[in-house]
């Protein structure tokens, strides 16, 4: 579980980014932060991997406080997916894919295994792609690999920062419904940033709706659209 005490964010400027947030981000949960531009959604998640420090308060992973462990290591167990999908254009897809595993000094044989059936749950042919480069693949088929490649080293959390928001719509839908599979299978703790709430309903758990860097209501898709 990911929980946040009275954290605030102030940058250098004076701009107050996150005013006192109070969140639990539950164990396996796809959570999605959701809120108008500006709101603070990515300062929250890159909090998370300690690419921004909160100013003030606590944020905790399983009880453990995240400033006292080493960026490298934390970072190693949190995937990270942006819109921007930075994947390695001099690397096959298979060796994007594997960056973390290695790192992880796993053997060849699983990390091979591993690649084959994370490209087999988002639909695309390892046999036909895997020893492919990046740019001879479409921007959907591109954002897949993002996304597997952010779950490749098995990490307990996933971010993912408007992850489909350069996609044509069809491709979106399709990798909004995958993600939901892909949840259902690996059942990872995921915080997934929109300001889309067509995108927030098809797939959250939990909706956390923000302005003005605080928190205005928490509930489960349902509920959230009940509200007039
Ligand atoms: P921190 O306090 O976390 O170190 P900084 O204030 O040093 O953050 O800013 C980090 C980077 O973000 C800088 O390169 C800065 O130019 C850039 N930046 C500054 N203001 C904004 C803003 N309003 N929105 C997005 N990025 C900004
Ligand atoms: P969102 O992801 O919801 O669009 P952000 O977390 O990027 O919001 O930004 C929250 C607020 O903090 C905004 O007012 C933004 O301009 C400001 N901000 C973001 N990064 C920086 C920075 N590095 N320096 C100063 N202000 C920043």
């Amino acid at each position: 579980m990911i929980r946040f005490e009275n954290v605030s964010k102030r940058y250098k400027d004076g701009t107050v980014a996150i005013d006192n947030l109070n969140l639990e981000i539950q164990k396996g949960e796809l959570l999605v932060l959701i809120g108008p531009s500006g709101c603070g959604k990515t300062t929250t998640m890159r909090m998370i991997n300690r690419l921004i420090e909160p100013t003030s308060g606590t944020i905790t992973i399983d009880g453990q406080d995240i400033s006292l462990i080493d960026p490298v290591e934390l970072r190693r167990n949190i995937g990270y997916v942006i819109q921007e999908i930075g994947l390695f254009p001099h690397m096959t897809i298979e060796e994007n894919i594997a960056l973390v595993p290695k790192l992880k000094k796993w053997h060849p044989e699983r990390y091979r295994k591993r690649v084959n059936e994370l490209m087999d749950l988002v639909g695309l042919d390892p046999s036909t792609y895997k020893d492919r480069y990046p740019s001879e693949l479409s921007g959907g088929q591109q954002q897949r690999v993002g996304v597997i490649r952010a779950l490749a080293g098995e990490p307990d959390i996933i971010l993912m920062d408007e992850p489909f928001s350069a996609l044509d719509p069809i491709s979106r839908e399709q990798l909004q419904e995958e993600l939901v599979n892909l949840q259902e299978s690996i059942r990872k703790t995921i915080v997934f940033v929109t300001h889309d709430m067509d995108e927030a309903i098809r797939i959250a758990s939990r909706i956390a709706i923000m302005n003005e860097g605080k928190l205005v209501q928490v509930d489960i898709p349902d509920r959230i659209l009940r509200r007039p």
